[in-house]
């Protein structure tokens, strides 16, 4: 996906009151109808209006006037809310190049005002899975849009919270900088996916890194599940960092067992194709680290002693709740719902000044951008500010 952050410069403030009151509108409708859309704004002389046309233009938002009048978020203005923010709290200044395309994810390089660069990984869950998802499901037909959102605001808020706790207890994970909505800004890892590499010094040792890394999880009370050659990254002097960390699960999961022997088996089949390495051979030389582990030196997951729930408090700690964990889970096994939400008209205009305020006083202390104009007075100079935006995407 393009991402063509300039557009960010010639949005105007009630651009985004707009785009937020879209945002918020999809609490509880799917398409949000136009005169909702007005009612949340509340800009002067139907500039809402005005303003939905050039939104639209950029492609921030798409029209539906199939049962009614209306509009919705696409990924691309979402991914606008979300890297607003971020430029308003000052966590970076800048997009640049896309330097990876998950299942679910699209990932950028973004720099920071020192000339930092980071990585921030764009959620998008249900990209894939969600169309068949939907198609079989009918409960899903009004909440789709609402749906996506949700979901890959938590599948962020997962990252988040699991990437801070795995580096408290010392695994090699990237460091996680900040999240907001369906975006995680994380340290950019310097290496590469073990999958692109064709050779290594020291084969061995890195395999019993990796392997190590998965007992380890266990032990702490968590299996990856998706541990494979794309989510180990590996750098010049084979340094590992694990990454992708959505659908995690604790092992105690009724599931566990599995999951764990396909996150094992995974390395084990990658390492004998790519690198000829022979199991049975480097235990026979090792007795001692034959304990807990199967004759071709599979550690066993019944014989790990493991810690249930022992990340909890840490996760609860960036705001990762057991109901969180619980949806996200129904989601990726097949069977999600999310809640809807049945927020007022009065309460989604609160939320819309409150969110605007927030980024208003962001704005304002990092005293980045001098047409921020007071947030109460907002609605006074609309007319002006949406002529000037004529840029294409
Ligand atoms: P997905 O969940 O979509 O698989 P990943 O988190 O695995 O997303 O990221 C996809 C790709 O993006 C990775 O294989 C890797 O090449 C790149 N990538 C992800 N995070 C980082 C990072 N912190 N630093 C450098 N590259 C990264
Ligand atoms: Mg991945």
């Amino acid at each position: 996906m393009k991402l063509d952050v300039d557009v960010l410069r010639y949005l105007s403030k009630d651009d985004f009151r707009v785009l937020t009151a879209v945002e918020l509108g999809m609490r509880n409708h799917e398409i949000v109808p136009t005169e909702l859309i007005d009612r949340i704004a509340r800009l002067k002389h139907g500039g809402t209006y005005k303003v939905l046309k050039n939104l639209l233009k950029h492609k921030l938002l798409h029209h539906d006037s199939s049962k009614y009048d209306g509009f919705r978020l696409t990924y691309l203005g979402y991914d606008y809310l979300a890297i607003k923010t971020m430029v308003n709290k000052g966590v970076f200044v800048g997009v640049g190049r896309q330097i990876g395309v998950g299942k679910e994810s699209d990932i950028f390089e973004v720099v920071c005002e020192d000339g930092t660069v980071l990585a921030m990984k764009l959620h998008r869950l249900g990209r894939v899975s969600f169309r068949a998802v939907k198609s079989k499901r009918d409960y899903l037909r009004h909440r789709s849009s609402y749906n996506w959102l949700y979901l890959s605001r938590l599948a962020a808020l997962k990252e988040f919270a699991f990437m801070k706790a795995l580096e408290t207890h010392s695994f090699p994970v990237p460091k996680a900088v900040e999240h907001n909505r369906h975006c995680v800004v994380m340290s950019l890892v310097q290496g590469y996916p073990l999958v692109q590499v064709k050779q290594l010094q020291n084969p061995e040792t890195v395999f019993e890194t990796i392997l190590g890394i998965v007992v380890r999880l266990a032990e702490h009370g968590l299996i990856h599940c998706d541990f494979n050659e794309f989510n180990i990254m590996i750098d010049d002097d084979e340094k590992i960092t694990m990454i992708d960390f959505p659908q995690m699960v604790s092992v105690s999961h009724r599931n566990a067992q599995m999951y764990f022997d396909r996150d094992v088996e995974c390395i084990f089949k990658f390492f004998r194709k790519r690198f000829n390495l022979s199991f049975q051979e480097s235990i026979d030389d090792n007795d001692d680290s034959d304990e807990g582990k199967d004759e071709d030196g599979r550690p066993c997951f019944s014989e790990i002693e493991r810690s249930a729930g022992f990340l909890d408090k840490e996760l609860a700690a960036s705001g990762f709740s057991r109901k969180d964990e619980e949806d996200i889970q129904r989601f990726i096994e097949g069977g999600a719902e999310a809640e809807t939400n049945s927020d007022s008209e009065v309460d989604l205009v609160e939320d819309l000044n409150e969110s605007i305020l927030l980024q208003d006083e962001e704005h304002e202390n990092k005293g980045k951008d001098e047409s921020c104009e007071a947030a109460e007075s907002g609605a006074s100079e609309r007319e002006d500010a949406t002529d000037e935006e004529e840029n294409e995407m």
